[in-house]
């Protein structure tokens, strides 16, 4: 398929659609991805992306995935990488395979602490942020590249003002576009983004959305990464009597935040879609129906 960077896509001015992905563990977890992919194609997303494992065999699939995607699947895609457990040279010849192959975007990333640690620490020879990445990929490579931002702050953090000069890093070392973290509540954008916009940083700062269909999974997951739960939201899920009940709940809750985001001036949603097609195929059908898309 044609070469398509994404900061080209986002430039046209139309709201970009994204979808997540994570490498599968095992064949059956493959086919079930493929799967999902299969179904929300029809949705023409305008890319999608692949994320990069904490450590093990999924990493050198998330290069496999990320290819078939764009060559045989016919989706602009990206490739995430992070910094864990690899040196300067290895990130050099991960993304020399990722050019070879003919991908055009990377999400660079720090990558999270190991289970059980609470700090960080880099690889011999590696880097201890994200922004040391982007400036690799910027000195070597021709990449369009996409950093990770977080509404309400990163969690190792000390305080928000930090973290956006931190940001700011990212995208002066050469990050194009950001994507944050899951969020809720949309005030949390639009605070983050008027904040990063005073900071002087300009490239589009595309909205992260979860759709919730389990309860108790989304408190882990938000509990790891920070974000909160609106009280109300989280009420209505706790009180949801089946599973369906919680999925149409996630899935308004959703429609409802991507209606006023895009209304509000967001570029583009990224789904975190879980490897799952249904919630967010139905999000993305209401939004269509409803004109916001
Ligand atoms: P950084 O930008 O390096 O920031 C990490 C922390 O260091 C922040 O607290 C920041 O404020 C601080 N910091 C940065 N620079 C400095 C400095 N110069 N001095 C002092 N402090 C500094 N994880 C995965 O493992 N695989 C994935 O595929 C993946 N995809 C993601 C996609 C998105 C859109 C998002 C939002 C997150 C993703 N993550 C992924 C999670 C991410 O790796 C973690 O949130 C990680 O803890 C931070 O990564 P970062 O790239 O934001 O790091």
């Amino acid at each position: 398929m044609a070469r398509m960077k994404i900061k080209e896509i986002l430039g046209r001015g139309r709201p970009v659609v994204s979808f997540e992905f994570f490498p599968p563990k095992t064949p059956e977890g493959l086919d079930a991805l493929l799967q999902t992919i299969a179904t929300l194609k029809p949705l023409a997303p305008s890319f999608v992306s692949m994320t990069y494992g904490a450590g093990g065999s999924t990493r050198a699939k998330t290069v496999e995935l990320v290819s078939k995607i764009k060559h045989e699947i016919g989706i602009e895609a990206a490739a995430h990488l992070t910094c864990v457990g690899h040196s300067e040279s290895e990130l050099e010849s991960i993304l020399s395979e990722l050019e070879r192959r003919g991908i055009e975007n990377v999400l660079a990333l720090r990558g999270d602490p190991p289970k059980g640690e609470k700090q960080f620490t880099p690889a011999a020879d590696g880097f201890r942020y994200a922004s040391e990445l982007v400036a690799l990929i910027r000195r070597r490579f021709n990449f369009c590249v996409g950093v990770a931002g977080y509404p309400e702050k990163h969690v190792e953090a000390r305080t928000a003002e930090e973290d956006l000069a931190h940001l700011k890093e990212k995208v002066q070392n050469g990050g194009d576009f950001v994507v944050t973290q899951l969020f809720f509540d949309n005030a949390d954008y639009f605070k983050f983004v008027s904040r990063v916009r005073s900071s002087g940083v300009t490239v589009p700062v595309i909205a992260g959305i979860m759709p919730v269909t389990d309860v108790e999974q989304i408190k882990r997951f938000t509990l790891m990464c920070g974000a909160k739960i609106p009280p109300a939201l989280l009420e209505k899920l706790e009180g949801a009597s089946t599973k369906e009940r919680v999925m149409e709940i996630g899935i308004e809750h959703a429609t409802r935040q991507c209606t006023a985001l895009l209304q509000g001036g967001a570029p583009g949603i990224h789904f975190y879609t879980l490897n799952k097609s249904q919630a967010t195929r139905e999000i993305f059908l209401r939004l269509r129906a409803a004109g916001v898309l």
